[in-house]
């Protein structure tokens, strides 16, 4: 777990629930698939590993969680968020609210312990448009079988929490202090959250980025998890523009530690903050 930092009006920590090796294969380019097959050779290593993480937040209102790890459905390799988060004096009574940047395994998971609830006094804020896209029959038999697990953990998460699953809509605070950042492409509704004002501010940037290596100084590399891959290759340029002109400490549910961004060549490039 990061140490706690200050944004707004939260203290923030960061909490890795394990370590995803994604197949150096699902490396996408969205313009020119040659570059992804370039990096594929060049790279040296089977996997592109990356963390997985949580977010702490923590004011006057209790703790809220920003996404939730993989519980225990992945594995012993994952789920340490909960773990961090005993360490950190929080027990699963004790959270309040748990934001979802967006409805894959990796982070809406770990708000289920079988088919209960693992925050049992928790509500879950969910994206309107992502709780509506993954509701809907129609897009599930659209898209490959693959890529309908958030169908499967909408239904879940509203059989375990029924009332306290609830929508927050894009661009609105989703709970006081923290305001919703539309970031569609990684999945429809996937949403960023921003944290505080100005150059003091904390722009959580979800899943837009998978990587800090290669996505910055290109945005049109992604990954295979990206359901709309131009759409997310559009976000992550909005983002990184607007994190370098804005000054934003950034942090994402798959970057290291707190981060900020800066120009470099035609693009951008992110280091440690
Ligand atoms: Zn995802």
């Amino acid at each position: 777990m990061t140490d706690a930092r200050h944004f707004g009006s939260y203290d923030v920590s960061i909490l890795v629930d394990g370590t995803y090796r994604a197949p150096i294969e699902h490396l996408v380019h969205v313009t020119r698939e040659e570059e992804a097959a370039r990096v594929a050779r060049d790279w040296g290593r089977p996997t592109i590993d990356v963390p997985v993480n949580l977010f702490l937040l923590r004011g006057a209102d209790g703790p809220i969680l920003i996404d939730a790890g993989a519980g225990e459905a992945w594995g012993p390799d994952y789920g340490l968020g909960r773990a961090r988060l005993a360490e950190a004096g929080v027990a699963p009574g004790d959270v309040r609210r748990v934001l979802l940047t967006h409805l894959h395994g990796d982070h809406a998971l770990g708000l289920l312990q079988g088919d209960a609830p693992f925050f049992p006094n928790a509500d879950v804020l969910i994206p309107e448009p992502e709780w509506r896209f993954f509701r809907d029959e129609a897009a599930r038999a659209a898209l490959p079988p693959a890529r309908r697990g958030g169908f499967d953990l909408a239904t879940r998460v509203l059989a375990a929490y029924g009332e306290r699953a609830r929508v927050f809509a894009a661009e609105d605070e989703a709970t006081p202090g923290v305001k919703a950042v539309p970031m569609p492409g990684h999945t429809p509704g996937h949403s960023g959250f921003q944290i505080g004002e100005g150059a003091d501010a904390l722009l959580i940037v979800g899943d837009a980025l998978h990587s800090a290596e290669l996505q910055p100084s290109d945005p049109d590399f992604g990954f295979v998890y990206d359901i709309e891959p131009r759409l997310a290759a559009a976000s992550r340029r909005t983002i990184l523009e607007l994190s370098k002109r804005a000054n934003y400490v950034v942090a994402g549910g798959h970057l290291d530690g707190f981060m900020r961004v800066e120009p470099f060549g035609a693009g951008w490039r992110m280091s440690a903050a």
